[in-house]
């Protein structure tokens, strides 16, 4: 059985808004069992948001949440560092309406709490296991869960451009798969849409410091951190926009040409369909081909 976890203590961080490219302040704060993870709006007198799927707003290129006067948004990087290092339980401080995008991957969120430390509670953790499968098809776009003993992402993207026509992943999500694989993957946008973006207001915080920036001929920056950094990014996103459950996933989660549009729409229609999970304490469900059980007080021989 697993326990809840939270931060050792309070950790900080300041970089800028992506879309509004203003500076902000981020504090990660301890909190109790059971309060799952909770935004607050320093500058609007500590309002505070749970991010869950309840308070999902504005889907554009990133994911925002809001609460009556108050919003956040592009939470999915944090939320997937939270996510991936197994955290269940923080305040995020903010002093401005957006999570810094810091370099455009969830790494440097990863760092700030392994600076912090993870401590583990009393409480056990709950997680929310698949026992059913659950599907969503949205064009060419699906989404999908099964039952698994584990959180496991398959994901493949596709695109009309030559450097990334078809990419593919699968992989189970551990602490540290998650913290080397996936976490330092940045997120990636087209040279073509960035003028488009900024024409509507949005990235201007946005450089190649903090994105990936595909033209006709290239990648713009110096060099990708992955061969297949694309797709490894796609995985993050997911894994943000799942831990608007709520609770830890217990499934195979396959995806294909997603975006936190659907994303966060099938994280929605989970919740929703109440006869296909259940949660559960225990991680493991009995294995097919499980060894016998070990009789209680069997003498169990210790290697040497
Ligand atoms: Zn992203």
């Amino acid at each position: 059985m697993a326990s809840q976890r939270t931060l050792r203590r309070s950790v900080s961080c300041a970089g800028i808004g992506l879309h509004s490219g203003k500076k902000v302040t981020l504090t990660l704060k301890p909190a109790p069992a059971n309060s799952g993870i909770r935004f607050r709006r320093t500058d609007l007198g500590g309002v505070e948001i749970a991010a869950t799927v309840q308070h999902i707003a504005g889907i554009h290129y990133a994911t925002g949440l809001a609460r009556n006067e108050g919003s956040v948004e592009t939470v999915e990087h944090l939320l997937a560092a939270l996510a991936g290092l197994g955290i269940d339980n923080v305040v995020v401080e903010l002093n401005h309406p957006e999570v810094p995008i810091m370099d455009g991957s969830a790494a440097p969120f990863v760092y700030l709490i392994q600076e912090a430390g993870i401590r583990t509670q009393q409480e056990s953790r709950r997680f929310l296991r698949i026992t059913r499968p659950i599907e969503m098809v949205r064009g060419d776009k699906h989404i999908a869960v099964y039952p698994a003993d584990e959180f496991k992402v398959s994901y493949s993207i596709s695109f009309d451009h030559p450097l990334l026509r078809h990419q593919a992943r699968a992989m189970s999500i551990t602490e540290s798969a998650f913290a080397e694989e996936i976490a330092p993957a940045r997120t990636f946008t087209f040279l073509k849409e960035v003028e488009l973006l900024r024409q509507h207001g949005y990235a201007l915080g946005g450089s190649l410091e903090n994105a990936v920036v595909v033209g006709e001929a290239g990648v713009l920056n110096s060099a990708l951190r992955f061969e297949d950094e694309f797709v490894r990014h796609k995985i993050l996103d997911v894994i943000g926009d799942m831990a608007l459950l709520g609770a830890p996933l217990l499934g195979h989660l396959v995806a294909h040409r997603g975006g936190h549009g659907l994303h966060t729409a099938f994280a929605a229609m989970i919740l929703d369909e109440r006869g296909a999970w259940e949660l559960a304490e225990a991680q493991a469900v009995p294995a097919l081909h499980e060894p016998a059980a070990v009789p209680l007080g069997a003498a169990i021989p210790v290697g040497r």
